[in-house]
């Protein structure tokens, strides 16, 4: 090997990856490639039986992972199961922001200012409590790494998407933030903004609508699987992903390069 070039790992062999919102869609699809890399892979979800059943599904594939109840809105119940899945692993080398759950609402509906706060809180607020909580466990890792799960609402906005958009903005600048925050440490900070993911969240869409809207807008004419976004979230994880930090980066078929 050239003394020019010094090795990088893009092994995650062994490497210990938290994950909120894993028992559906881009969180479940993640946790089952990092296993299949070799990463043991601490998996939540406000679901816990659906963690539970990834987490069976991994394991009978040959891979290492232990599923956690956890409401990311739950300050407290962040802190323990993140201190809990760092005993039970030894320690914790990337947090992967997932959890998320969408309501569009119109500016003047009644319920306006609950779904707004419920936006900020389950996919925003979260995202800052589940880093402070896994800092002392990143801070002893040789490479540690977070990725949030923004959106291209975090680019420009729907309608009737505000708070969805506001929140998703924020993670932008929340990822800039802890990247010059934790930069001094060697901790890389990442997001991506998936595009239309066929997830348990845009399922409820009608087929017909949603093949509609990708021709129209996507580069490529299509919906993303979950897969897809995983190995994108994983590449930012490796260690050899070593100079790549604040990074917003769309994973979206093209459609925020697409104008017509
Ligand atoms: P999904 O519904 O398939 O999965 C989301 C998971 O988050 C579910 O398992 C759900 O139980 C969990 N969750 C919801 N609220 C939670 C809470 N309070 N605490 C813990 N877990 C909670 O949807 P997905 O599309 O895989 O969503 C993953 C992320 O991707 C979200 O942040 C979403 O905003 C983002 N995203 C998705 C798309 C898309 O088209 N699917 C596009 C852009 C961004």
């Amino acid at each position: 090997m050239s003394e020019a070039v010094p090795h990088l790992s893009r092994s995650m062999q062994g490497r210990v990856v938290f994950i909120t919102g894993a028992a559906s869609g881009i969180g479940e699809a993640s946790a089952h490639v990092f296993a299949r890399e070799g990463a043991r892979v601490a998996l939540s979800d406000l679901d816990g039986a659906g963690a539970q059943a990834v987490a069976s599904a991994i394991r009978a594939e040959g891979g290492d992972a232990k599923a956690y109840a956890l409401d990311v809105t739950d300050p407290a119940a962040i802190k323990v199961v993140i201190e809990q899945a760092a005993g039970d692993f030894g320690g914790i080398d990337c947090l992967v922001n997932n959890a998320g759950a969408a309501r569009l609402t119109a500016l003047d509906a009644p319920e306006f200012d609950d779904v707004w706060q419920w936006q900020l809180d389950v996919l925003l607020t979260a995202h800052q409590r589940t880093l402070r909580a896994a800092l002392p466990f990143l801070r002893r890792s040789d490479a540690a790494r977070v990725v949030n799960i923004a959106s291209t609402e975090a680019l420009g906005a729907t309608a009737r998407n505000s708070a969805y958009v506001a929140a998703k903005h924020g993670v932008a600048g929340f990822t800039k933030a802890m990247a010059v925050d934790l930069g001094k440490e060697g901790i890389t900070v990442n997001a991506i903004c998936p595009g239309p993911v066929l997830t348990g969240l845009t399922r409820k869409i009608p087929e017909n609508d949603r093949a509609t809207f990708a021709h129209r807008r996507t580069a490529l004419r299509r919906y993303g699987m979950p897969v897809e976004l995983a190995h994108m979230i994983l590449s930012l994880c490796l260690p050899a992903a070593s100079f790549v930090t604040g990074a917003v980066i769309p994973v979206d078929g093209g459609l925020t390069a697409r104008n017509a």
